[in-house]
């Protein structure tokens, strides 16, 4: 989950590694650590508990110089955070970064200290540093020691090597997390993502499952699973430079919340006509394989689940087509049916959530007709391993609570759905033009929806001193109303559950009273006589309201109830554009509490490991 990155050139390369890791400090940041070797052979580590700035600010007060080194940031499995733990981790003359959980820890922990190797921290990655030295006593390279350490090593993990007495070059594996190798002019770099290394370079080779790779200043020769020599496709990026700074915003959150009329617009470009969808724009051989879809399973975790929870009322109630939606961390631990003919989408921003992965790799083997994934990252492990991908082109997400990538995923979806139901006939071109023209319309209304920033500030006062929250939805706007609770959560360490608002009675409002506030996402739809019903449940019970309706909903602003009247906007899309007041909630609530928006405490993005 953490953060990778790696350097050797002939400059000094401190800066780099240090500016790498503050790009990458979103996918973990409890603690960081450098290390560089200099041409005489002097290994310099520095490592800090806390944020990259604490590391930063110690190098900036030492003598640290190298050409060749390695840096990550770090988010704890095994052993707390503390300067003793965080990486890189040292064994002799070996120095280790390490990505993921070795699952073998233990029993590698015992071996090596039968073979006298002496443990100063907690973590799993220790075992790699003295491993790796055990290895290079009999081993002619250091890249042969690290194969044969791979060899022993359980789990998933990305890693890097350097040897103090051998400053020329790193090595590096992966196994299950991901790496990417940056080349340069006379230097080369890696990093678990390439947003640590667009300062530097814009060209990447991405290493695959089982690869081992050893990068000099001028080389980079790569050793698949297989033990062949193999060459990896270099991809020019061109992701934006400047997807690590915040601009104008005061958190990256915020600044995605905001971008989301661009990003929805690019998810869309090239997919859709005035009137209808380009099925082949979703993908090599889509327009065979949707016509044959009868059933749909969805794998997700988090925020991508809740999208997949919403896009199931589209597939079944637009589609006609039924729709499974599952945890991807159960349903890889489960025995399941295989339907006939049935879609296997999974969802992910990263592309790299490791549950979802092996999720997806389970469920390659049990007769589905095809693995398609939705997923922002391209050249990730998801899009590379599955039949087809469609990119939701959402631009790089760095705050942990999901935002655009949730909002564009849900559009992708929209138009899959519609291309399936035009490929069996349950929509027709009628329909398709109704809902083609209301995604057209999503980013205008979206940019309508950001402008009321300033009132729901206003409304976020009332809950900062709360200790929790009820969000109500019912149908599609359920799944919205789980999102809604799911960043609430996240963000501001209020607790916050959200329920099918039919489901009160079963058991909720039981908790009902003036310091539970409710939330309530109420368009006008067909349950909007039901939902009142609901909100009334709640109102005679003493609860507070916050009810987000559309305008012609017919709410009233009374007594423990307050209004957010929005305008009115198709049915099919209102989910996606109802999540972003809901995101705006959250962020202010965040604001008023003083918590770390981005990097909210013990979580990361990008979830890299089980
Ligand atoms: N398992 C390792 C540790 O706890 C690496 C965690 C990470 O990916 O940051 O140190």
């Amino acid at each position: 989950m953490c953060g990778i990155v790696g350097a050797v050139a002939q400059r000094d390369v401190v800066e780099i590694l240090v500016e790498g890791l503050r790009r990458l400090e979103y996918r973990g940041y409890d603690s960081a650590g450098v290390a560089v070797v200099d041409a005489d052979k002097n290994m310099t580590r520095v490592r800090r508990l806390g944020k990259v700035q604490e590391l930063a600010d110690a190098v900036a007060q030492q003598d640290v110089l190298g050409g060749t080194g390695i840096a990550h940031t770090r988010w704890a499995t095994h052993g707390e955070p503390s300067e003793i733990n965080a990486h890189p981790h040292v064994s002799g003359d070996i120095t280790v970064v390490h990505n993921g959980i070795i699952e073998n820890h233990e029993p590698l922990r015992e071996l090596l200290q039968q073979r006298g190797y002496v443990f100063e921290s907690q973590t799993d990655t220790e075992v790699i540093a003295h491993l790796v030295e055990w290895e290079r006593r009999t081993s002619d390279t250091l890249v042969e020691a690290l194969h044969k350490t791979a060899a022993q090593l359980e789990g998933a993990y990305g890693t890097v090597i350097v040897d103090r007495k051998d400053p020329e070059r790193l090595v590096v594996a992966r196994s299950g997390s991901p790496i990417v190798i940056g080349l340069g002019i006379g230097e080369n770099f890696l990093a678990s993502d390439q947003l640590a290394l667009l300062s530097v370079t814009r060209k990447f080779m991405y290493l695959e499952e089982g690869d081992v790779a050893e990068i000099t200043r001028r080389d980079v020769s790569i050793i698949d699973a297989n033990g062949d020599a193999v060459e990896r496709e270099v991809i020019e990026s061109n992701a934006e430079h400047d997807a690590g700074d915040k601009g104008q915003y005061r958190h990256f959150m915020q600044k995605e919340i905001f971008e989301q009329p661009t990003a929805l617009k690019s998810t869309m470009e090239g997919r859709i006509t005035k009137d209808s969808v380009i099925i082949e724009s979703i993908g090599v051989n889509a327009l065979e394989i949707l016509s044959k879809v009868e059933h749909v399973q969805i794998i997700a975790c988090g925020t991508s689940y809740n999208s997949g929870m919403a896009a199931r009322y589209w597939f079944e109630g637009l589609a006609g087509v039924s729709c499974d939606v599952e945890i991807a961390s159960e349903f890889r631990y489960r025995k399941f049916v295989t339907r006939p003919n049935s879609l296997l989408i999974t969802l992910s921003q990263s592309g790299e959530t490791a549950d979802t992965l092996a999720a997806l790799r389970l469920a390659k083997e049990k007769g589905y007709m095809a693995a398609m994934t939705i997923c922002n990252v391209s050249g990730s492990s998801l899009v590379r391993e599955s039949d087809f991908a469609f990119m939701t082109r959402a631009g790089t997400e760095i705050g942990v609570a999901s935002t655009k990538a949730f909002t564009t995923q849900l559009a992708a979806m929209l138009m899959l759905v519609t291309a399936i139901g035009k490929q069996n006939k349950q929509i027709d071109a009628e329909k398709e033009k109704e809902i083609v023209q209301a995604i057209h319309a999503l980013p205008v209304q979206i940019e309508a929806a950001l402008a009321y920033d300033k009132e729901i500030e206003a409304l976020a006062v009332d809950f900062a001193d709360k200790q929790h929250t009820l969000f109500l939805g019912r149908g599609e706007y359920y799944p919205i109303a789980m999102e809604a609770a799911l960043k609430l959560k996240e963000i501001s360490y209020i607790h916050a559950e959200a329920y099918a608002a039919g489901e009160l009675k079963h058991g909720p409002l039981a908790l009902i009273d003036a310091d539970m506030p409710v939330v309530v996402v109420a368009p006008n739809n067909d349950l909007l006589e039901k939902l009142k019903s609901n909100v009334e449940e709640v109102r005679a019970r003493g609860g507070l309201l916050y009810v987000f309706a559309d305008e012609k909903a017919g709410f009233e602003a009374v007594e423990g109830m307050k209004i957010v009247s929005l305008p009115h906007v198709n049915e099919i899309v209102a989910p996606i554009f109802y999540t972003v007041p809901m995101q705006l909630l959250s962020y202010h609530i965040a604001l008023i509490k003083g918590t770390d928006v981005d990097q909210p405490r013990n979580l990361a993005k990008a979830v890299t490991v089980e």
